[in-house]
């Protein structure tokens, strides 16, 4: 039995995010549009996206938790305390979607900017802290950035657990959870930003490497899918993710856990 953890990167929360921030929507009408030509969206993909800076929210966290209550999942939902890499908005703006995640029982994280200088990583610690009231539960780094140095100083800074190890040539990591001091590095197994954007090719591919999951006799897999995309703008990667989840669903090979979870167990089952 493997048990999966699902997770969601919080990078957008407001269209007005990134107003006069950053050059998220220029740099967007350009790639669409090419898109477009390629063929790899539809119009009205390309319309949606792009009429998208009107709109209020770029978040679709309502809808996010409504389909994984539905399916049993204690999702965990990563939030930005810092801005960088287009992720603009600022911890207060994020502070009533905190509590409301929270509220609704998920897990609520940090969505790391620095990930190599200790002080501001404690500085975005504890940011969280005083925005939501409480700690938060663990971190990933925004854009899956670390360095040889990077889960050594999260370890220190007060998190449960980091999901941030992933190998970008190979679609993800696929290891088992090891602790790094007192922390848990639950390495990230698979995302949806590095699968094929078409359905059909993301489905064969993600099949492909759960298959690996299995070779390696794996315990716990970690999945990242971002709730920006759960919506009719990114109607493929949202099918995929609807899928996925009814895969492990009808499978008996899969449970459904979170990164609480999964540490309490492994901590019971001797692995201190
Ligand atoms: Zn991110």
């Amino acid at each position: 039995m493997i048990k999966v953890i699902v997770s969601h990167d919080v990078d957008h929360l407001f269209a007005r995010d990134h107003w006069f921030r950053d050059l998220i929507y220029p740099k967007m009408w350009v790639r669409t549009t090419l898109q477009l030509i390629r063929r790899e969206i539809t119009g009205r993909e390309w319309f949606l996206r792009n009429t998208s800076c009107f709109r209020k929210n770029r978040h679709n966290i309502e809808a996010l938790m409504e389909f994984d209550r539905k399916h049993g999942i204690t999702s965990t939902f990563f939030f930005g305390m810092s801005k960088g890499l287009g992720m603009s908005y600022k911890p207060e703006e994020a502070a009533e979607t905190i509590r409301k995640v929270k509220e609704n029982g998920f897990s609520v994280g940090v969505h790391g900017i620095d990930f190599q200088d200790d002080g501001n990583m404690q500085k975005e610690y504890e940011t969280f802290k005083e925005t939501a009231g409480f700690p938060p539960d663990g971190i990933r780094m925004h854009y899956v950035r670390f360095d040889d140095s990077t889960f050594e100083k999260l370890s220190h800074t007060g998190y449960a657990f980091d999901s941030t190890e992933f190998n970008k040539q190979d679609n993800g990591t696929r290891k088992n959870p090891y602790k790094v001091g007192v922390m848990w590095e639950f390495p990230l197994t698979i995302m949806d930003g590095y699968l094929p954007q078409q359905y059909e090719k993301a489905k064969q591919k993600t099949l492909e490497l759960l298959r690996e999951c299995k070779d390696k006799q794996l315990d716990y897999i970690s999945v990242l899918f971002h709730d920006y995309q759960f919506c009719d703008d990114y109607k493929d990667i949202r099918e995929w993710y609807m899928w996925l989840i009814q895969y492990f669903s009808d499978s008996h090979d899969y449970d459904f856990t979170s990164y609480r979870d999964a540490i309490r167990q492994l901590e019971s089952s001797g692995n201190k």
